[in-house]
C-alpha cells in the first residue's frame, strides 16, 4: 500500500482538507481519510483532483496540427480539411503512428487527462491490404499507452461506406474499410490480445451513420457486452444532416433513436446539430454525448445546445478529437465561450450561484468516465482507479485564491501550466510538469514529423 497526503483534495464533488489517500498494489484507491495526519505518506504541496477522461481522439491527426490553416481557392470546410487529412494518413507507417501517439498521449497527461478513448480507424496498410498481424496498428497505440502510462479504451472503428444509402468507399478511405465479420473478428482479437503493461479496455465504434448501415448497427449492438462502450460520430456537420434527411426523411439522431436500441453504453460524438426533441431523446436514452469544443471550433462544426441537454438530464464528456491542441482547460473554456458568443450572456453552464469551472469539471468527469468504462467508479473514491492530478499550489494563477475558485482559475485564468504532477493507477507519469520519458518521446516525434513533412 502506498499513501499520499494532500492539504486539500477534491472528493465526490467537494473539497476536503488534510486528505490521506491509500492506494493498493493494483493501482486502485483502497481508503480515503479526511482531516487526517501525513504520518509516513508522500506529502504534496499542491491540490489533488481526479484525472479527466478524454473520450474522443484520432491519434494520427496530432501530426497535422496547424496544417489545415491555409485558405484554399474556394470556401474551406470540414470536407476540404478531410481531403488534407486523407492525404496525410496515406503516409503513416506503424512506427510513425506509435511515435505520434507517444507524443500525443504524453501531452494529454500533461494537460490533466488520465485516460483516452482512441477512435481508431487506421487499420490497414496504405494500399488497403490488412497487415500480417491484423491488429498491428492497435498494438502500436497500446504500446504508446504503455510507454506514456495513459489508460486507454480502444474503440476500433467499423467503416464500410462513403455515404448514406450504402455508397461504395473512395480511394482515400481504403486504409479503414472492412466488413462486419472482419470487424467483429478484430474486436475479439483485441479483447484477447496481450498488450503487456498497457491498461487497455475495448469498445466498438461504428464510424457514423454515413459509413455503416442499419444491419451493421444491429450486429454491433448484439455483440456489445455490458462493460463495453459504443461510440459513433453523429450530426457533426449540416451536410450530414441534409444528406440524412434526403436519404431517410429523418435527421441523424432522430433516425438513430427510431431504429436502434441506444442505451447508457452509447456515446454520441459531437451531436452538434440537434433539435429540442433529439436532445431530449438522447438524454432519455441514457447515452452520453462526447463534445470536442476545440476541434468543433477549428472545423467550423457549430455549437451543441448544452443547456437544453443538461436541463433534460443529459451527460457529456470531453474529447480532443483532431488533437490540434491538447488542453483540458481550453476545451472547457471553448465550450463555455461558444455558448456565450451564441447567447450573448455569461456563465451559462453553471447553475445559479455555482462555479462554471466546477460544473465543467464535474460533468466532464462523470460523463467521460461512463463513456469510456461504463462499469468503473469515477473520481477519487474507494474502489476507483488512483488517477489524479496535483495542481501547483504555488502557481501565480492561484495567488490569493482558495479552493472555491480552483477550477475557474485553472480553466479561465491559466491552462496546462497549473498541472504539476499526474498519477495513473497510482504511478507517477508527470513530475513537475514534465513527462518521465519526455525527452526521448519528443526527439522521436520530431524525426517522424520531419520525414512526413518531406513527403507531403
Ligand atoms: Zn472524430
Amino acid at each position: 500500500m502506498i499513501k499520499h497526503f494532500f492539504k486539500a483534495a477534491y472528493l465526490r464533488g467537494k473539497w476536503e482538507h488534510q486528505v490521506l489517500l491509500t492506494i493498493d498494489p493494483e493501482g486502485r484507491i483502497d481508503n480515503i481519510q479526511t482531516d487526517s495526519a501525513p504520518g509516513e505518506a508522500i506529502q504534496h504541496s499542491g491540490y489533488a483532483v481526479p484525472g479527466i477522461p478524454n473520450v474522443h481522439s484520432h491519434a494520427f491527426q496530432r501530426a497535422m496540427a496547424g496544417l489545415g490553416e491555409v485558405a484554399g481557392p474556394s470556401d474551406d470546410s470540414f470536407w476540404s480539411w478531410r481531403k488534407v487529412m486523407y492525404k496525410f494518413l496515406g503516409q503513416i507507417t506503424p512506427e510513425d503512428l506509435q511515435a505520434i501517439a507517444d507524443q500525443l498521449y504524453m501531452e494529454m497527461l500533461k494537460a490533466g487527462f488520465t485516460s483516452v478513448g482512441e477512435f481508431h480507424y487506421l487499420h490497414h496498410q496504405p494500399d488497403g491490404q490488412p497487415f500480417g498481424d491484423r491488429i498491428e496498428m492497435s498494438r502500436r497505440l497500446a504500446a504508446s499507452a504503455a510507454k506514456t502510462g495513459i489508460q486507454m479504451t480502444l474503440l476500433p472503428v467499423l467503416y464500410r461506406f462513403s455515404g448514406f444509402g450504402s455508397k461504395e468507399p473512395t480511394e482515400g478511405q481504403r486504409r479503414f474499410i472492412q466488413t462486419t465479420d472482419d470487424f467483429l473478428t478484430m474486436v475479439s482479437l483485441l479483447k484477447s490480445a496481450d498488450f503487456g503493461s498497457a491498461d487497455v479496455a475495448v469498445g466498438m465504434a461504428p464510424h457514423s451513420l454515413r459509413a455503416t448501415d442499419l444491419e451493421q448497427l444491429h450486429a454491433l449492438n448484439v455483440a456489445l457486452t455490458q462493460d463495453m462502450p459504443l461510440h459513433i460520430h453523429i450530426a457533426e456537420q449540416m451536410k450530414e444532416v441534409e444528406d440524412c434527411l434526403a436519404w431517410s426523411g429523418k435527421r441523424p439522431v432522430e433516425w438513430l433513436m427510431a431504429n436502434v436500441d441506444v442505451d447508457q453504453r452509447w456515446c454520441l460524438i459531437h451531436a452538434t446539430h440537434v433539435t429540442k426533441d433529439e436532445v431530449i431523446a438522447i438524454a432519455q436514452s441514457g447515452a452520453s454525448v462526447g463534445l470536442c469544443p476545440i476541434t468543433e471550433a477549428n472545423l467550423g462544426d457549430g455549437i451543441f445546445p448544452i443547456n437544453a441537454f443538461m436541463e433534460a438530464g443529459g451527460q457529456w464528456g470531453l474529447g480532443t478529437d483532431s488533437n490540434v491542441n491538447i488542453s483540458l482547460a481550453e476545451e472547457c473554456r471553448t465550450l463555455e465561450y461558444g455558448q456565450r458568443l451564441k447567447h450573448l450572456k455569461r456563465t451559462l453552464i453553471a447553475k445559479r450561484g455555482s462555479s462554471n469551472g466546477k460544473e465543467l469539471f464535474d460533468q466532464a468527469l462523470k460523463g467521460g468516465s461512463r463513456a469510456l468504462r461504463p462499469l468503473e467508479k469515477a473520481g477519487l473514491t474507494e474502489g476507483a482507479f488512483a488517477n489524479f492530478v496535483v495542481l501547483d499550489g504555488e502557481h501565480v494563477a492561484l495567488a490569493g485564491r482558495d479552493t472555491s475558485s480552483m477550477f475557474d482559475s485553472w480553466f479561465f485564468g491559466c491552462g496546462n501550466g497549473l498541472v504539476k504532477d499526474v498519477y495513473v493507477r497510482g504511478t507517477k507519469v508527470v513530475s513537475d510538469g514534465h513527462h518521465v520519458y519526455e525527452e526521448g518521446i519528443t526527439k522521436r516525434f520530431k524525426t517522424v514529423m520531419k520525414r512526413l513533412a518531406g513527403n507531403l
